[in-house]
């Protein structure tokens, strides 16, 4: 198995304001054709210490790849950098200066003097085209290994990848593909499922599988391994599919895909409405509901009724109700989804009301104490909840309660 690591060059990835994000994804990438990344390090605009950095690994992996710092100002150091590390020098090509003086025309500017510098290549280097910015990437064959050097903006070193040196390094990798697929559970913990699966997933030699949990739901991680990919799919879903039908209703999502894009698929499905009235989730639901393209199918309404008045006055809920059994309580929560849906005229509505915290929980109602309502056109129904974190998390989820609960209500029809 070839072992690869990632060098993400630039100052303002060592600040707290900026992430590297780069390794992430080039590391997916990378694990999808077996190459497993064993070191990612993070190097400030500083030639000692990435020339350094460069140097040691490019003794230690079989794959380096390096990403930033490729501009055309005087802080960009990272092609004579690299160049130095390897103990080559850069080669200038007049083929790349004309053909950026080419893009900066098209943009109608001339071409900045600096940019000059951009058309310096590492000697012997393969040139890897940046249709997207004018920093070109480099791959250049150390005997066995290899050293990449990617331009820093994901826009321009993800195609880049995938065209030049994902082929190239697949085909080096042998035989081996690796794929992933992700299954989301909700209403079951970590170890009851593990229970349940672990006799299904540890009969399948060439899958490894992880379960782990995800603010508000336990993702089970399958990664197959197959001699190409469609073999490795194949594999997947045969196990998928066995979870499935251990697990039952409880899994929600078999490929990664979120709660409400699996709530938002199952009503364009049976061409249903749905309107939602919250409270302590301040629209978290209808956000979520909407973010999803194509929602306007089957999204008529949200109301963020936080004030008792609110709730009367938009939702129709009885005073008596709020004064007898509190804001919230399963009856209110019951009161404002069917108002809900009777005011939005909808085939189902979905209600929130809870205590978010810090303050607020009283020893009836801690905080994390939540309602969810849900109606159709026959009947109301509700469950609580005590929902564990602070005031972030219960809210997601609550958020995430009400739309499980709204799927579950759905299937049942
Ligand atoms: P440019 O020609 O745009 O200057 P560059 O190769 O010099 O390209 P950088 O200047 O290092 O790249 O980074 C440009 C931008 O790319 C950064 O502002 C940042 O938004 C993004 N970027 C750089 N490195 C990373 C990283 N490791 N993860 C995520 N984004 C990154
Ligand atoms: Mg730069």
């Amino acid at each position: 198995m070839l072992s690869a690591e990632i060098i993400a060059i630039g100052s303002e990835l060592l600040t707290p304001e900026k992430t590297d994000t780069n390794s992430l994804w080039l590391t997916g990438r990378l694990n999808e054709i077996g190459v497993e990344v064993k070191l990612k390090t993070i190097v400030g605009d500083d030639a000692a210490r990435l020339e350094e950095t460069v140097r040691d690994a490019v003794k230690r992996s079989d794959v380096v790849i390096t990403t930033g710092g490729l501009g055309p100002t005087e802080d960009d150091i990272t092609r004579q950098v690299t160049a130095a590390a390897i103990g080559r020098e850069l080669v200038y090509h007049d083929e790349i200066e004309a053909h950026l003086r080419t893009r900066f025309r098209a943009w109608g500017r001339e071409m900045p003097e600096i940019n000059k510098r951009q058309a310096y290549v590492i000697e012997d280097a393969e040139i890897l085209p940046n249709p997207n910015g004018s920093a070109v990437g480099m791959m250049a064959a150390l005997g066995e290994k290899y050293l990449i050097v990617l331009p820093g903006p994901p826009r321009e070193n993800q195609p880049m990848f995938d065209d030049f040196v994902f082929p190239k390094l697949r085909e080096k990798s042998g035989a081996i593909v690796f794929r992933k697929r992700i299954l989301k559970v909700s209403g079951l913990g970590e170890s009851a499922i593990d229970e349940a699966i672990a006799p299904i997933y540890s009969a399948y030699e060439r899958v490894s599988t992880s379960i782990l949990f995800n603010k508000s739901e336990v993702e089970v991680h399958l990664t197959a391994q197959a001699a190409n990919a469609a073999e490795a799919d194949a594999v997947n879903d045969e196990l998928a599919a066995k979870i499935v039908e251990k697990l039952g209703v409880a899994v929600f999502s078999t490929d990664g895909e979120e709660m409400e894009a699996v709530v938002g698929r199952l009503l364009a499905e049976r061409g249903a409405t749905i309107a939602v009235a919250e409270s302590c989730t301040g629209g978290l639901i209808g956000e979520r509901l909407t973010e999803i393209s194509g929602s306007s199918a089957y999204f008529i309404e949200g109301v963020v009724a936080y004030a008792n008045e609110a709730k009367i006055r938009t939702l129709g809920v009885d005073p008596e109700i709020i004064e007898q059994h509190g804001a919230v309580s399963s009856e209110t929560a019951a009161a404002m989804a069917a108002g809900m849906r009777v005011r939005a005229e909808t085939d189902y509505a979905i209600s929130v009301t809870g205590i978010a915290g810090p303050t607020g929980g009283t020893d009836d109602k801690p905080v994390g104490t939540v309602f969810i309502g849900f109606a159709d056109r026959d009947r109301t129904k509700t469950f609580r909840i005590g929902l564990p974190g602070d005031r972030y998390l219960v809210r997601w989820r609550a958020s995430q309660a009400a739309l499980d609960f709204l799927r579950r209500q759905i299937l049942k029809r």
